[in-house]
């Protein structure tokens, strides 16, 4: 596959029209099956080889091509010329419409997996007709792929941008700031909460930037810029521990690439800066 590829439409189920052979995104926990290039070619199905998937569902059509996820046992050998790899080292990569229906695979793969019993009455689930959910046989609850928002802003102050960087960060990288939308809040008061609650700031002009689903495991993150509007840096030391004002020609080391949107949204900046 390459950039040039047709849109893909999603649908839960093939028409009947629809060839078998097509695109499977087949997973070794959350490892994806490639070839040696790295990609995903068509095949006729997974059996042809030698692997006996555990779950398969039908994602949609690329253009005329079907494509397919499915989850392999944890002991599934790699076939001959084929290897697994990490869905993140996959990100840059490949095309970005390969990496992106990896993604989409890899959460309905793992939504499946974890919802064959009902969290609610603990009764075993069929899938539905209709639509990508799984339904209680007994009580009826209905059990979607999980999605996660989270908000990710680039704040700045003049010629300047606010770059932080938590513990877990690879050491001496900094990056904008990001936190997950709570239950009943608005992806606005999202942005301003996490920007205080972090590095204790207050921020005006919040306006929005894009999006990326980001599969790891089930976010989407939701992009903004914003201004700084009042008080003074104080990393919260739990999710931050260290944060300043970096301006265009003198940033600290960031992320390597431009694979993610917390890159887009830097360079993005620094665009804006050299303009
Ligand atoms: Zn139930």
């Amino acid at each position: 596959m390459s950039d040039d590829t047709p849109r893909f439409i999603p649908s839960t189920k093939p028409s009947p029209e629809a060839s078998s052979t097509g695109y499977w995104f087949a997973f070794r926990k959350r490892e994806l099956l490639v070839t040696e290039s790295g990609g995903v070619e068509s095949l006729e199905s997974l059996e042809t080889l030698g692997l006996s998937p555990l779950r398969t569902q039908f994602l949609g059509m690329l253009g005329d091509t079907p494509c397919h996820s499915a989850e392999l046992p944890d002991d599934a050998p790699a076939p001959a010329g084929m290897r697994f790899r990490d869905l993140r080292m996959l990100y840059g990569q490949v095309s970005e419409t390969l990496a992106a229906l990896a993604g989409r695979a890899v959460q309905i793969v793992e939504w499946d997996r974890q919802h064959q019993f009902c969290g609610a009455c603990a009764a075993p689930t069929k899938r539905a007709e209709h639509d990508r959910s799984r339904l209680c046989t007994q009580c009826g609850l209905a059990h979607f792929p999980r999605l996660s928002p989270a908000i990710i802003v680039a704040v700045e102050r003049g010629e300047e941008i606010l770059l932080a960087r938590g513990p877990q960060f690879p050491p001496g990288i900094y990056s904008v700031l990001a936190g997950f939308v709570d239950p009943g809040e608005s992806v606005e008061d999202a942005v301003h909460r996490e920007v205080e609650e972090e590095v204790g700031i207050r921020v005006r002009d919040v306006r929005y930037f894009g999006s990326q689903p980001w599969p790891f495991p089930n976010s989407l993150m939701l992009g903004f810029t914003a201004q700084y509007a009042s008080g003074e840096i104080r990393p919260d030391l739990h999710e931050i521990e260290d944060a300043g004002w970096y301006r265009a020609d003198a940033l600290p080391n960031v992320f390597p690439g431009r694979i993610s949107i917390s890159q887009w949204l830097l360079h993005d900046f620094l665009e804006r800066q050299r303009a």
